[in-house]
């Protein structure tokens, strides 16, 4: 027997997108049902940062004491050691306050955080373990998804389907919606080395010989990601385990105590890149936010953040429309067109920025970002050009292009509880 919920909008997908905007339609008293596939949100592979556009939102929605004792690292400026040259690339403490610095926080807790202010509104429904099979069609409009659950078949009927199953989201593909691809020369390799006993300042990447390094400091360990030519992960193991060890210790010479900890393939994983956007971000009845939208590549770690601020303009757009008695499909879908005219243009730009950073680091052996020793152009530039561009670089990373704040209306008149 097929089980049924009806609801005003269903959310496939329970990531930043979807949780943020199931906890925002919740607030705002609206119907929501959000399917998440597995059964917690513990994935490695998430993205950690929570930058200072998402500590906005989380101190708008009132739930800054909440988060605050969750165990994560604060760092309120982001250094690169290129060649051995220590760079303080990115430094926050220029943006305006109280939100200056990046917070590493393990994605599972963000989530489970979100769900947890999510339950609080009677109107929210969280249904793990919920696989999204497909949609639901009434000729040309979307009318809800099929899931599959350890019980059985899923029917949920919904006025709006919402698209936030992530990069390989199976919504997206039921609606054909048309996804530009865009060429990417690198993946990343995955794993965690121990902290190393000698300290080493919290540094986000080290690049060498044509080698980056990403080190992100969590509290126990450090996660990693060593970039790698595109499809070259069968490469990169045909050379072996001391061939990817050798070439860890020559990009970051300070880690060298801890490599030994990485003992067999088991424990390093491909997380492939990639960035694509939707032609359309909607049709009849259904919307695509987040990397189900447009997948977004690691660099400066903002997919997270962009995925949050789809889903407040999505939020700020939907409520006072769906609240509106007697509201129909057609309304329904003009709100949609909005949302995608509203959060194209950033998410356009910032995939471009990606695109020009990986045109450098995929150069493999050929990138040359700084010498050792520096130049004299070189030399001028750090002392003079960089701490000139440094607040923009901080406002891109930090903000990205068109932050969005959570209408008053969304939240309610205190915006917190
Ligand atoms: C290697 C790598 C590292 C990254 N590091 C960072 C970083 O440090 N910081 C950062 O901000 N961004 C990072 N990103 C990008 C970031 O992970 C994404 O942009 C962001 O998670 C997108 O959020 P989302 O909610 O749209 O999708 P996702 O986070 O992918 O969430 C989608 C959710 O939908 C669920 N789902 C999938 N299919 C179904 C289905 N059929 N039915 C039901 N549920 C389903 C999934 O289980 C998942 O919970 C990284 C990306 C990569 C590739």
């Amino acid at each position: 027997m097929i089980e049924e919920i009806s609801t005003r909008v269903c959310i496939a997908g329970g990531g930043p997108a979807g949780m943020m905007l199931g906890l925002l339609l919740g607030r705002a008293g609206i119907d929501v049902v959000v399917l998440e596939k597995h059964a917690d949100f513990f994935r490695d592979f998430r993205g950690d940062t929570v930058h200072p556009s998402t500590m906005n939102l989380i101190d708008q929605l009132g739930i800054r004491d909440a988060f605050e004792r969750i165990p994560h690292a604060r760092l309120p400026r982001l250094d690169a050691v290129v060649d051995g040259i220590r760079l303080h690339a990115i430094d926050f403490r220029s943006l305006p306050k109280p939100n200056r610095d990046v917070t590493f926080m393990p994605q599972w807790d963000l989530l489970d955080l979100l769900a947890e202010e999510a339950r609080h509104s009677p109107s929210f429904r969280l249904v793990m373990d919920a696989d999204v099979t497909g949609v639901t069609w009434t000729g040309q409009h979307v009318t809800g998804v099929m899931a599959q659950t350890p019980d059985g078949e899923l029917r949920v009927r919904a006025d709006l389907t919402v698209a936030a199953d992530g990069r390989d989201s199976t919504v997206r593909q039921a609606l054909d919606l048309g996804v530009d691809q865009f060429g990417v020369p690198i993946d990343l390799t995955w794993f965690r080395l121990d902290r190393p006993v000698a300290p080493v300042p919290d540094t986000l990447g080290y690049l060498r010989d044509g080698s980056v390094l990403i080190t992100i400091p969590r509290p126990e360990y450090l996660q990693c990601g060593l970039l790698i030519p595109k499809d070259g992960f069968s490469d990169v193991k045909a050379a072996g385990m001391d061939a990817f060890r050798d070439r860890i210790r020559r990009v970051a010479p300070r880690l060298g105590s801890v490599v030994d900890g990485l003992r067999s393939w088991d424990q390093v994983k491909l997380l492939s890149v990639q960035i694509d956007r939707v032609q359309r971000w909607s049709r009849g009845g259904a919307l695509c936010i987040g990397d189900a939208a447009h997948a977004m590549s690691p660099v400066f770690g903002v997919g997270i953040n962009y995925a949050v601020q789809d889903a407040v303009a999505a939020a700020n757009i939907l409520v006072p429309v769906l609240r509106e008695s007697g509201v129909g499909p057609a309304a329904i879908d003009r709100a949609l067109v909005r949302v995608e005219r509203r959060r194209r243009m950033p998410t356009t730009l910032m995939q471009r920025v990606q695109m020009v950073v990986h045109g450098v680091i995929g150069r493999g052996r050929d990138m040359v970002v700084l010498h050792n020793p520096p130049t004299m152009g070189e030399r001028l530039a750090i002392r003079l050009v960089l701490p000139l561009v440094r607040p923009l670089i901080a406002r891109l990373v930090g903000y990205g292009f068109r932050p969005e704040r959570i209408d008053a209306d969304v939240l309610g008149e205190s915006g917190s509880r």
